[in-house]
Order: structure tokens, then sequence, then C-alpha cells
């Protein structure tokens, strides 16, 4: 950091999966770190393990409502503002669409107001959902998408594009001074397990010793980025000094197929093969999706560096650990 004070830190979102490693990060960069979450999707212990950070302040809100006076009394503190506030799991952002689609419009807009009255700076997390089922491969920043407006997945793709077009509104209004990560699937510790999502779902059915679900034929492809990188990638690109008119992709590239992750599951945990069960695959599953992170690396000097043999063991462990306690067990 430069020889200011980091100061204030607004995470919406914070104590989500991605966004309660980030609020870690910031905590040990200095930052005073106020964690606005409305405990949708988040686990509860994640609250358990934030609340005895230095500095660390929880505020229990929803961000597509006015901000409360907890966050908007330390406005003039707030010095950088992050956006993580959405269900990002499909079952999870479908269950309550109108809900998504707000939390995207209504809630990004309270915190660029926000931070235009803060005088801080913004970083939307978006999505590679707003390259949809792409026709573009590896998907670059300049990629305008093959998205569906009418779908079950609109709700989150269309609301993260209006999000992406009024960040970069409030940037060229000179409003706001704007960043827009596109975030890549993402695993690690502490998603939760009934999150949905297929590192979760894939590993937490070969530990509890059931069913293991592969959605369509299991050919579809991905591309998995431990959340350690992640968040290294987000607080560089916020802290960057780039011309924030531009989104940026985070995630890594090695692509595999959703067989693929699914063999090295059952590799590390040891699951009969013969529990694997393929179910109907989801409406506008997109078929495949890896990120071309040259934006990120020429800008940032950012690449992912955990591998997924090492990230997916690093998260069957502490899976496992999860899994011990009973009040996680019992929400798979
Ligand atoms: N998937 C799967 N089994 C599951 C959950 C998901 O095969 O239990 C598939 C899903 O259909 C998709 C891929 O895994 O093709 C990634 O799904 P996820 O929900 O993790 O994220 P997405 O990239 O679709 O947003």
């Amino acid at each position: 950091m430069s020889d200011h004070q980091p100061g204030v830190a607004v995470v919406a979102g914070g104590a989500g999966f991605i966004g309660s490693h980030l609020c870690q990060a910031l905590v040990a960069r200095g930052h005073e770190v106020l964690c606005v979450d409305n405990l949708q999707t988040a686990r509860p212990s994640n609250l358990q393990t934030l609340e005895g950070l230095p500095g660390f302040t929880f505020v229990e809100a929803d961000i597509v409502r006015p901000l409360p006076e907890a966050v908007l009394g330390a406005a003039e503190r707030v010095t950088r503002v992050y956006n993580l506030a959405c269900a990002a799991s499909p079952p999870q952002y479908q269950a309550d669409p109108e809900h998504t689609m707000l939390t995207n419009v209504v809630g990004t807009h309270h915190l660029l107001r926000l931070a235009e009255r803060a005088g801080a700076r913004f970083l939307l997390t978006s999505t590679s959902e707003v390259y949809g089922d792409p026709e573009v491969h590896p998907q670059p920043e300049g990629y305008r998408g093959w998205v569906s407006c009418t779908g079950p997945r609109a709700c989150y793709d269309e609301g993260k594009r209006a999000a992406e077009a009024m960040t970069f509104d409030y940037a060229r209004m000179g409003r706001a001074e704007v960043r827009v990560a596109r975030i890549f699937n993402t695993y690690g510790p502490n998603m939760s397990p009934d999150d949905g999502r297929v590192v979760s779902n894939l590993i937490c059915q070969a530990l509890a010793d059931c069913e293991i679900t592969v959605f369509g034929d299991g050919s579809q492809t991905r591309s998995f980025c431990y959340v350690d990188d992640m968040v290294r990638g987000l607080i560089a690109l916020m802290e960057s000094d780039i011309d924030g008119l531009e989104p940026v992709n985070l995630g890594n590239p090695v692509e595999l197929t959703v067989g693929d992750l699914c063999d090295r599951v059952l590799a590390l945990t040891g699951a009969d093969a013969r529990r694997v069960v393929f179910k109907p695959l989801p409406t506008d599953d997109p078929r495949r999706r890896r990120p071309d992170i040259g934006r990120a690396r020429d800008l940032l000097g950012w690449t992912p560096r955990v591998g997924l043999e090492e990230g997916l063991a690093a998260t069957c462990e502490w899976f496992g650990r999860e899994l011990a306690t009973p009040v996680e067990a019992a929400r798979v």
C-alpha cells in the first residue's frame, strides 16, 4: 500500500464464499472492513471466523434496500467499495430470480452511490456468465457474449450485464472510479456444502456416501480457479492504476470437462465410480468456458498459482473437516 492509511473497505457479500476470504485478506492489508451481507447464502461459520478479526465489523443488511446508517455514517472514511453481493450458484440465484435481478441492479446502484458520496473506488464482481453460452473460445473481454435474455439464467447474466453498464456509466460521468472483474468458476474452502455448484456438489456427495451427480454427459467444460488466486486478483485489480473503463477477466485458464473433474474427485476421495449418476443438463447450461486472461496478466501481472490438483486436495480436506461437524453435515 501507499503511505496513507488504507481506510475502510466496504465488502458487500463479505460473509459469502469469496467475500469471506476477501475480508480476511483486506484486514491483513491493514483495512478496516465493513462487511455488509444479508446472510441469504453465507455459511454461518464464515461469519464466526470473520467476527474475530481486528478492525472487522459486520452489518446485516440487504443491498436491495437503502444502505443502513451503520454504512452511510462511515462514508467519509470509506476508500474502497467491493460488490460481491449476489447468490452465484444457478440453483440459488434461480430460487428467487426477482431478488437476484434487483441485487445486481438496485443493489449495485446503492453501492455506486456510496462510492460516489465517499469518493471511494468501486469494484464490481461481474461474471463469466456475461458471455453466456460462448461462440468464441476462450473468452476475451472484447467478446460480447451469447446470452439468452428469456431463460432461467437471465436474472443473473442480464442482471450482471446491467450492473456492468451502470458501473461504467458512473465512471464515464466522473461519479466514481471503478473496476470491473469478470469472475470465472471459483472453488475452495468456505463454499457452502449446499451451494449447488459442481465442485462443492461432487466433493460433498463423494464424502457423504450418496449419489454423485453429473449433469448431461459430462462433456461440457469449465475452468476452475482456486479462491486464494481469485482474491489476490481482485485486490490487484482494485489497487491497480489501470484505466477502469475495461472489464478484466479473472479465472484459471486450465479447462477440463465436468466428467474429468468428477474423475479427479473420485480419485481424491476414494469414492466408488458406480455411485456416479447422470442427470439432465440444466436449460442454457454453457457448453464450454475458459477465460482469456491476457489482460489481467498484462495489466496486473496476475496469473493463477494454485493448480487444480493442489486446490482440489485442499478443498476436499476442508470439506472433510466441515462435514464432520453436525451443523454443516445436516445441510447437504
Ligand atoms: N454440474 C454437474 N453436477 C452438479 C452441479 C453442476 O454436472 O452437481 C454441471 C453444470 O451443469 C455445469 C457445470 O457442472 O455444466 C458447472 O456448474 P456450476 O453450477 O458449478 O457453475 P456454472 O458454470 O454452470 O455457473
